[in-house]
């Protein structure tokens, strides 16, 4: 390919929720053309494979381990665009949600390098696939509705150590539980192993206990596992610690979730108004 300026292009490529073959066609090209691929930890092994004949660079943020500072990869991709036509960063899900995607196109902007945006299936799209609940719907039979759905994360990045993730701040609390009740169905990024206070914290700010939530772990891999609980168990027990990513959905449309391995999946207090319809 020939380099129209000085520099290659760098794809910000969404690499999908995990299944190697939920990738976009266009993000597939991209990765057989590609010279270099920065790639998040969370790829799968086979979806980088696809990148034939790039070098391949790990730079993946996965909870504060093996990370590279943040500015240290806005310079490894300005750098890699003076000396390669096709720039492929590779990132789980859709590069616009929780990737720092902002800092990256600004970093290659002020630099004067080309860059376009290739979009993938965010977590939250593959976790309600996995649950085979929408996250939106009309009104059922008991007046449950969502006409709005938000992405939210209780997390905040300590800009003093951009490599790490600093627990939820109480500086930043209230305006995620905001964000949390502002929509019928809020969708909760990098919240599972703070569950339990997540779940405390909704409840003390007036939500019902009783309210379900679903978690969806590896949402579209082999290993995916889901539960349903609500917000009052979840204060209590927290969910079972694991290893995967995991995706909470707080909303009364996790009320029509049907999971086969048998888990109760619907509140007690819908099951009573269920019972009554
Ligand atoms: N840009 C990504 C999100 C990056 S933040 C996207 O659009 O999906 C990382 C968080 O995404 C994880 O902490 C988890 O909450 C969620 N996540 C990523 N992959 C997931 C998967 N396969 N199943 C469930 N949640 C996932």
């Amino acid at each position: 390919m020939t380099i129209a300026s000085s520099f290659g292009t760098v794809y910000l490529v969404g690499a999908g929720p995990g299944a190697p073959d939920l990738l976009t066609l266009r993000a597939a090209r991209l990765l057989a053309e590609a010279d270099i691929v920065f790639h998040d930890a969370l790829v799968h092994p086979e979806t980088i494979a696809l990148a034939k004949r790039a070098v391949h660079v790990p730079v993946g943020k996965r909870c504060g381990r093996l990370s590279s500072a943040q500015q240290f990869i806005n310079k490894r991709l300005v750098d890699a665009a003076r000396r390669h036509a096709v720039v492929v960063r590779l990132k789980g899900g859709d590069p616009m949600l929780f990737g720092r995607a902002q800092e990256e196109i600004d970093a290659l902007r002020s630099a004067g390098v080309p860059f376009e945006i290739i979009p993938g299936v965010t977590a939250a799209l593959a976790a309600s696939a996995e649950l085979k609940t929408s996250l939106t719907r009309r009104a059922d039979a008991h007046g449950v509705a969502s006409r709005s759905v938000v992405f939210v994360t209780p997390r905040v990045a300590a800009d003093a150590d951009p490599t790490s993730l600093a627990p939820t701040s109480y500086i930043d609390m209230q305006r995620w539980i905001d964000a949390v009740n502002a929509a019928d169905t809020a969708v909760l990024y990098m919240a599972s192993r703070e569950a339990d206070r997540i779940a405390s914290a909704l409840i003390a700010d007036g939500r019902s206990p009783s309210t379900p939530v679903a978690r969806v772990e590896s949402a579209s891999l082999p290993g995916v596992a889901m539960r349903v609980l609500t917000l009052g168990d979840i204060a209590r027990d927290g969910f079972d610690e694991s290893d995967g990513p995991a995706t909470l959905i707080v909303g009364d449309v996790m009320y029509h979730v049907q999971l086969q391995d048998a888990t109760p999946a619907v509140a007690p207090n819908h099951q009573e108004r269920c019972r009554a319809a």
